[in-house]
């Protein structure tokens, strides 16, 4: 291995380095890689908005941060985000954040932990306000306040006072403008940004603290140590572990799997949001507005099914009933389609003029993605994967946790954790609509200020000996894998596994069947077949990287789901369809071996307490009904 120091602060690497990448790729059976040392305070991996709040805050007091970045800051996941973010800003209503913090707590289902759910409701409206005086172009009201719209969930009075208006948004664009907004933001500070450069691993030392990350610059093959006093994972969700999902392709949970090869576990991956109608295939959102306008779901006999399911809402029951009605019906064969693995949503019974006033964007992404012309066709929709409510344990913080028996909240040094990777957890076991986009800015918000607090400008860290250098070990393997599956094969069997085994609606007999078939995905990494062996640009690595990273976030998931013998939230189980507090209030932890692929399941209690000298007493579990 060669190594050169090198204080680069831009993106691109320097000539040398590219002619001794040009000098590796020529000897591809040597294994030689130049490696680029690079010292900050901070290292931030990912630019969405989770990562971009956490890398202002940290260069705004002035530590030394670098923002690493596979893809460009404002093309992350966040930029797809419509909705909205909630606060108890109250500009409709009367409003208040604890009355957010018990829809929150409710919506979890009592698996959140509420310290951290009351830490982000009371921080909710200072987060919205900051994005505010950023610049965001939220939308107004008639004198001129943040305008805020209704969304599910969320209630005045404690779920006494009917609907709340408490979703903040800039039309339909939320995330959009957010992204944009603080993409502009930290640029107003010296952060360094290394864009298109992917995070292969976390560098930790022999007493467990984390020492900063290596990653791959993708045009050129140069390998990056980052040695810094605090390292933050904001790397967004891993819906791209299933077949469906309304996320992003780069969504594949590479900062859980960082965590999982550095020894860390995953919390409760087993709870996976699916939203009713995404596009078959293509995965975009089509909206719930469509069932309001009057749209309708058949199956392969051309029967309304949702009739039998909930006999008054029909079409309109809520997300979960609806998504868990169109699985029985693929499950007992009357799906639609060449695999009979999908249903139609009808709107070519309702008037021209309507679909084009009412529902213009999906009209348009209908004839993008499936090709239909709604007017005459039916799009074929399946419920999709939308959210992981699990991810890299942390405190309300951003301080990652490595719980032990004894110290169920033991904090890993060095390491933070923000947004969809992250799981704090406020989202428990679901989380409610634009709760995210405030997740994402209160937590990498949260580590900056802990950061601030804690830490010091300029302190050196020192790697410890042979730092990456199984990262780079895996990479070289990766690279001149010479087995029997394609890539894109055996992400194809994963994803079919998890869509059809660890869905919307489990049993026991599916999902033992389930972690027969994703360990046996997991073992066949090793035959994986790579044939781009080049260093510059090489999609074909870049995507069986992402592979590995989905299979430990997929086997957590679906051995996590097995084990827990009880229905919760997104967790709805047919052979147990009850929540079950007095065995199962707790989280799951789960760790994974990349050595052998097995999946260890233990638990840990929930935080059914406040932060110290909070105004405002633990909510008492309760039936969840809406
Ligand atoms: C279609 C859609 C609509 C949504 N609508 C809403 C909504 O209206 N309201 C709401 O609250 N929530 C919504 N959500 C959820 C919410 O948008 C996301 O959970 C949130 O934006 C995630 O932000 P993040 O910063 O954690 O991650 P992301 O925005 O996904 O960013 C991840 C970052 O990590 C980087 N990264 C990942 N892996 C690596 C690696 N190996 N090396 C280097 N960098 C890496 C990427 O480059 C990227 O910059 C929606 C989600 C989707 C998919």
């Amino acid at each position: 291995m060669m190594m050169r120091q090198a204080g680069l602060r831009a993106s691109r690497p320097s000539a040398a380095a590219r002619r001794v990448a040009a000098r590796g790729l020529s000897s591809k059976t040597t294994g030689e890689y130049t490696v680029v040392d690079h010292e900050f305070d901070v290292v931030v991996v990912g630019a969405g908005g989770a990562g971009l709040r956490a890398a202002m805050g940290a260069a705004e007091q002035g530590f030394k941060t670098a923002c690493v970045t596979k893809l460009f800051p404002t093309r992350s996941h966040t930029v797809a985000a419509q909705g909205g973010i909630n606060a108890a800003l109250g500009n409709i209503t009367e409003d208040d954040w604890r009355w957010h913090a018990y829809d929150t707590v409710k919506g979890a289902d009592w698996l959140g932990d509420q310290d951290a759910i009351a830490y982000m409701a009371r921080e909710a409206p200072k987060a919205v306000l900051e994005l505010e005086a950023f610049g965001l172009p939220f939308s107004r009201t008639e004198e001129g306040k943040i305008y805020q719209r209704a969304f599910g969930g969320q209630s005045l009075d404690f779920g006494k006072g009917g609907q709340a208006y408490r979703c903040a948004c800039a039309a339909d664009r939320t995330g959009h403008s957010l992204l944009h907004t603080l993409y502009g933001r930290s640029l107003a500070f010296d952060t360094s940004f290394f864009v298109e450069y992917f995070a292969l691993d976390l560098i930790m030392d022999s007493q467990g603290e984390c020492k900063g990350i290596i990653a791959m610059n993708m045009e050129d093959g140069t390998l990056h140590r980052f040695a810094a006093q605090a390292t933050v994972l904001a790397t967004g969700g891993y819906g791209r572990a299933y077949f469906s999902a309304t996320s992003a392709h780069t969504c594949t949970g590479d900062g859980g799997a960082m965590a999982l090869r550095a020894g860390l576990p995953i919390e409760d991956p087993e709870f996976v949001q699916f939203h009713p109608t995404g596009i078959y295939g293509a995965g975009c959102l089509i909206t719930e507005g469509c069932r309001g306008e009057g749209g309708i779901l058949r199956n392969s006999e051309g029967e309304r099914f949702m009739e039998r399911y909930a006999p008054s809402a029909k079409d309109l029951a809520s997300r979960d009933v609806v998504s868990r009605s169109m699985t029985m019906e693929i499950r007992e064969g009357r799906g639609v389609g060449p695999e009979k693995d999908h249903v139609y949503l009808h709107l070519d019974h309702l008037p021209a003029d309507l679909l084009a006033e009412r529902l213009p964007g999906i009209s348009e992404t209908a004839k993008i993605f499936a090709g239909v012309d709604v007017t005459k066709e039916p799009i074929p929709v399946i419920p999709t994967v939308h959210y992981n409510m699990g991810g890299i344990q942390t405190l309300h913080t951003g301080q990652v946790v490595n719980p032990t028996k004894d110290d169920p909240d033991r904090v890993v040094p060095g390491l933070y954790a923000a947004g969809e990777a992250a799981c704090a957890s406020v989202h428990g076991a679901n989380r409610l609509g634009a709760n995210s986009l405030l997740d994402i800015v209160v937590f990498g918000r949260a580590c900056a200020n802990h950061i601030g607090e804690t830490l010091k400008p300029s302190k050196k860290v020192e790697l410890p000996a042979g730092a990456g250098e199984d990262s780079i070990a895996n990479l070289d393997k990766i690279r001149n894998a010479n087995g029997s599956t394609p890539t894109a094969d055996l992400r194809l069997r994963l994803q079919k596994t998890m869509q059809n085994h660890a869905a919307v609606f489990r049993t026991n007999e599916v999902l033992a069947e389930g972690v027969v078939k994703v360990d046996e995905v997991v073992q066949e990494f090793s035959d994986i077949k790579v044939t781009d062996r080049s260093l510059i640009w090489n999609s074909d690595v870049i995507e069986t990287l992402e592979l590995q990273n989905l299979l430990g976030n997929a086997a957590c998931t679906m051995h996590a789901a097995e084990a827990r013998k009880e229905s919760r939230g997104a967790h709805a189980h047919e052979d147990y369809p009850d929540r079950n507090d007095k065995e199962w209030m707790k989280h799951t932890i789960t760790h994974f071996d990349t050595e052998t692929g097995k999946v260890k399941v233990s638990y840990r209690p929930t935080h059914q307490h406040m932060l110290p000298g909070e105004d405002l007493e633990p909510f008492p579990p309760q039936k969840r009904v809406y």
